[in-house]
């Protein structure tokens, strides 16, 4: 048995598959047969455009078209008979094998785009890299298998999930995840929640552990992961896992009922999201309204930003199914363990302390205006209200301000709708913003704490470092300070104080946050049912 931090609750059984690490040692090797070597790089070639097809109709059907067009761009680029016929000269002349002579093509490509002016242009050789490193897995016999998987019930294996593996994974075969490293509040445990598999991160080595193949039990509850059980426990833990959804059935009868305290008091429960389809968790969950829109995955997984419209889509489709319920979309908060590599960001020392969300958005008004007025126009078709990330100051969040009032004033000049009078709201995520609560308050429409960054920076303790995760505390007097401090000091000036992070959710912090007197409680769309029951009973 394997021990881990819980991620994801609830119960599977499954086999493994283990998702092979991406870096790939090529060896130059003189070939005698440079036609045998030829046509194993065209073999390589053809399965490599055969995969992607297939995946891109998967992705167009699962995470809509705009994402799948990523692979469209590498199909291109496996078609492009400039590209084959280099590294096939490559091996004809030199007589060397057909990885190395992949290797010096997709790097002289590399180095092209990297040298270009134009950003797109740059952007290109994170797509030659991909496809690059598809061609060698296939020349290797080894496929990528997240996207591949063949049998269902799989329980995916890695060192690592990024945020962009975990949007891709396909719910239908995955039943649960394992990890080496990673916290409870990385994002790949996050979106673990939202699709509702059950996830145990930071096991240290089950990649050691586990074959492809072993059966699996991954405890989500307790966090912990038996590999190859007898039938004994099998057996125990299909019954466990029976209890588990009886118990979630009952609660179903909570969707639509008013969340009342004990002594009257109405709080409001709404929902995380990082998707426009997750909408429909959300209100099959009985979600009282979006508290978080992580906009960053409509940037992930694809070559280029998201244009205007296709956030304007995206924003008004969520509104418009969230009827009259307030809908809060975070602007970009890229940076951390949520990376964008089109953006050619140069690579940081501590990413969560720097070049991030609202820092990245003041200094790229290309990117950030584009969003701001995608919001506000879609603002005219529910309630929508803004959110900035990673606010430090009140001139941080002026400047913000500001460039939203420019983008109103444009939208204006268009002659475009859009709701004026928008509340426009602060995530209280670092500590300075908590101290200075009080100051802020004064400006902003409301607060939204995000505990996820606000107990790392508080306690200096990585999210994501399974290592320290016993630090990572979210009753520490320290944070709860700070909570309570920023719920009294919203109060005080008549604000709204709402709280986003993952402690919300938190069956063992709910009744602390209540007696705080927080006001909105947003967590994982599968956290809402369970958070309901505990806050009617206290
Ligand atoms: C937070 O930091 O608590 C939060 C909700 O934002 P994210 O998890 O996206 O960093
Ligand atoms: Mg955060």
């Amino acid at each position: 048995m394997k021990k881990g931090i819980a991620a994801s609750k609830g119960y599977a059984i499954g086999n493994a598959l283990i998702k092979e690490e991406n870096s790939i040692n090529v060896e130059k090797r003189y070939v005698k047969n440079i036609y045998k070597e030829e046509k194993r790089f065209e073999k390589a070639l053809e399965l490599s455009k055969k995969q992607l097809k297939e995946i891109k109709i998967k992705s167009e059907r699962e995470i809509g078209s705009d994402k799948a067009e990523v692979f469209e761009s590498h199909i291109m680029l496996l078609e492009d008979e400039e590209f084959a016929g280099a590294v096939k000269v490559k091996i004809k002349i030199e007589h060397i094998n057909a990885e190395a002579a992949l290797y010096d093509v997709v790097s002289s490509y590399i180095k092209i785009f990297n040298s270009m002016k134009d950003e797109y242009m740059k952007e290109r050789s994170t797509d030659v890299k991909d496809v690059g490193n598809r061609i060698l897995n296939n020349l290797a016999g080894q496929v990528f298998p997240l996207n591949e998987i063949e049998n269902d019930k799989v329980v995916i294996v890695a060192h690592d999930l990024t945020p962009s593996d975990t949007a891709l994974l396909d719910k239908s075969k995955v039943v649960a995840f394992v990890t080496d490293i990673g916290g409870g509040t990385s994002h790949s445990s996050i979106m673990a929640r939202t699709l509702e598999i059950p996830a145990v991160v930071g096991t240290m080595d089950i990649t050691d552990s586990v074959r492809n193949g072993d059966l699996l039990i991954v405890d989500g509850v307790e966090g912990t992961v038996i590999v190859n059980p007898d039938e004994n426990i099998i057996k125990e833990y299909r019954a466990k896992m029976k209890a588990y959804n009886m118990d979630i059935d009952k609660l179903k009868s909570l969707a639509d009922v008013e969340t009342v305290t004990k002594s009257g008091k109405k709080v409001d429960i709404l929902a995380n999201i990082g998707m426009p389809q997750d909408v429909e968790q959300v209100l099959e969950n009985g979600g009282e309204g979006i508290g978080l829109f992580r906009t960053e995955f409509l940037y992930i997984n694809r070559t280029g930003m998201p244009s205007e419209e296709e956030q304007f889509e995206a924003y008004k489709y969520v509104v418009e199914k969230m009827e009259d319920k307030p809908v809060v979309i975070r602007t970009l908060d890229i940076g951390g363990d949520k990376k964008l590599p089109y953006l050619s960001l140069p690579e940081e020392m501590n990413p969560f302390l720097g070049y991030r969300a609202i820092r990245l958005c003041l200094d790229r008004e290309d990117i950030f205006k584009p969003q701001l007025r995608a919001m506000l126009r879609a603002s005219a078709f529910g309630n929508l209200r803004i959110m900035f990330p990673m606010i430090s100051s009140v001139e941080e969040f002026l400047r913000a301000k500001d460039v939203l009032k420019q983008c109103m004033k444009e939208l204006e000049k268009e002659g475009r709708t859009f709701n004026r009078n928008l509340k426009i709201g602060i995530m209280v995520e670092t500590p300075a913003a908590a101290i200075e609560a009080e100051e802020l308050s004064r400006y902003v429409d409301f607060f939204s704490i995000g505990t996820n960054d606000l107990i790392q920076y508080t306690l200096a303790a990585d999210r994501m470092n399974e290592k320290i995760s016993y630090l990572y505390n979210p009753m520490h007097p320290a944070v709860l300070k700070l909570i309570k401090k920023t719920i009294d000091a919203a109060h005080k000036n008549g604000k709204l104080c709402a709280m986003c992070g993952e402690m919300a959710g938190d069956e063992s912090s709910i009744p602390v946050l209540m007696e705080y007197g927080l006001d909105e409680f947003s967590m994982s769309a599968s956290s809402i049912l369970r958070a309901r029951q505990i806050i009617m009973e206290n």
